[in-house]
């Protein structure tokens, strides 16, 4: 049993079709394929519902997570059967939100290793999001200079492309070594997600096809966490 994860190729994907082939405690629902995305690497899940097609009766998913390494779609009521055929909705104008953040917070990421910061942690919101770094020196001014650049690039429109790599061929390219490193040695085929002349790594989350649709990042507030690690936060306008 292990589903389809349909937003793994497809980020623009809002409806579906799909059969349930699990349930655990009434609540918990597993289907054959899916377009909503769980929580995980940094992004909140997706939130939206499920239409039993032989009765049109609504089930709304209010919590997507990994259960055991799969995909659990948490309802606000029991009632789905295994076997139901269901129609999937995505809540889009949430999940857009969060598409746009997560670009912006690679871009982000890339901006800071120029500046010879490591990224160690991020939180995508939809109103909000953060992001941590890894800098001894914390000067907030280059900061918002390097980030009126980005933005200025944004508008390039580069395009943001989603693909497949062997492990093995990604060690082989110095630029990669660094983020095959990071992964579990059981992971063989690498998605990698490439902002065109900006940023490349290993990510399984949902990105906008260009950096146009991202926007413009505004700073919001910068905080020092400690010794070295700098959190900045941003929203996007
Ligand atoms: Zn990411």
């Amino acid at each position: 049993m292990s589903e389809e994860a349909l937003y793994m190729d497809d980020s623009y994907l809002k409806e579906f079709d799909a059969t349930v082939i699990g349930i655990k405690d009434g609540k918990h629902i597993f289907l054959d394929k899916t377009a909503f995305y769980p929580t995980g690497g940094g992004q909140p899940c997706d939130y939206g519902s499920l239409i039993r097609k032989s009765d049109g009766k609504r089930f709304d998913v209010v919590n997507v997570a990994k259960m055991d390494g799969k995909i659990a779609h948490e309802l606000r009521e029991p009632g789905l059967q295994e076997g139901d055929h269901v129609h999937g909705g995505i809540d889009w104008e949430r999940r857009y939100k969060l598409m746009r953040m997560h670009t912006a917070a690679h871009l982000l990421s890339a901006m800071c290793f120029k500046m010879g910061a490591k990224m160690t942690g991020n939180q995508l919101g939809t109103d909000e999001s953060r992001i941590d770094f890894d800098l001894e020196q914390f000067d907030k001014e280059r900061i918002t200079q390097q980030v009126a650049m980005l933005n200025e690039s944004m508008k390039r429109d580069a395009p943001v492309k989603v693909y497949y790599m062997d492990r093995e061929e990604a060690l082989k390219d110095p630029e990669m070594v660094k983020l095959a490193k990071i992964l579990p040695p059981a992971v063989e085929r690498l998605r990698i997600v490439d902002i065109k002349d900006m940023d490349r790594q290993a990510d399984g989350g949902t990105h906008v096809k260009s950096t146009k649709e991202v926007g413009e990042i505004v700073i919001t507030k910068m905080e020092n966490k400690g010794k070295s690690n700098r959190r900045v936060y941003f929203t996007l306008k």
